[in-house]
């Protein structure tokens, strides 16, 4: 095993249950079935990378016990994926070492204009996170990982593709260029996007990510970034062979 990938959080950009809705009994009873906004952890041999900062990530690396970060990704600034990064300030407070912080750079101005307080300077004593905004590049070596990175598009906007050995982690997609596509052709794993049921404009629906799913031949795809369409056990027992769902919390092992 080279690493050890974690899905911190498995749902759609409300989470699940989602505020306002009254969901059966029987599908609050699943913890499956409660689902975190999309966040994933790479356990390296030498640190942890975080994908994504979610609203929750303080609860999520509680939940998994994690006590470091070592570099951070960001996939896209949607509010799912980065309003958790306040709490990175934690880690800064313990390390005195700015976050790196890997995005593409249209990405790096919406960090530094909704955090913007993380690049003003404050009297001592006044705690602030601080990141150190860095080009994502197309490959690059974190905590003794060797970690490509492609863009793929979700709707109107690129997000980034994480790749690691014969594992990629591919969130909020509706189209993926066929370059890209013949790098996630085979792999063991694939996280795949799968919002929810219905087609949706900005990401893979259900049939289109069983689709694409069976087209790459992953030998396991997870899916996440999902809705409370998907009842866990219900919907997992009907998917084709080597298709799942993933829920917060699922480990999954990375080879070389
Ligand atoms: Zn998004």
């Amino acid at each position: 095993m080279i690493a050890e990938a974690i899905i911190l959080g498995s749902g759609t950009s409300n989470g699940v249950p989602t505020l306002g809705i009254d969901y059966p009994p029987d599908f609050l009873a699943n913890p499956k079935n409660h689902r975190t906004r999309p966040s994933l952890l790479l356990r390296g041999p030498q640190g942890n990378v975080l994908i994504d900062c979610a609203p929750e990530m303080r609860l999520q690396l509680i939940r998994e016990d994690i006590k470091q970060v070592d570099a951070v990704i960001i996939t896209h600034t949607h509010a799912d994926h980065i309003m958790g990064m306040d709490d990175l300030r934690s880690f800064y407070l313990r390390t005195k070492r700015d976050m790196p912080v890997y995005t593409l750079p249209r990405y790096q101005e919406d960090i530094r204009r909704v955090f913007n307080y993380a690049f003003q300077e404050f009297p001592p004593g006044v705690e602030v996170p601080r990141y150190d905004l860095r080009d994502a590049p197309d490959e690059l070596e974190l905590a003794g990982m060797q970690i490509r990175l492609r863009v793929v598009e979700h709707g109107p906007w690129p997000v980034l593709a994480v790749l690691v050995g014969r594992f990629a982690y591919v969130t909020d997609v509706k189209t993926i260029s066929p370059e890209v596509l013949v790098e996630l052709r085979g792999l063991d794993t694939l996280i795949l996007d799968a919002v929810r049921y219905r087609p949706h404009p900005n990401h893979l629906h259900f049939e289109a990510a069983v689709e694409l799913a069976l087209e790459l031949g992953a030998r396991q795809t997870y899916f996440t970034h999902l809705s409370h369409d998907y009842d866990h056990d219900i919907v997992n027992a009907e998917l084709p062979p080597g298709i799942a769902l993933a829920y917060d919390g699922l480990h999954i092992q990375i080879d070389g």
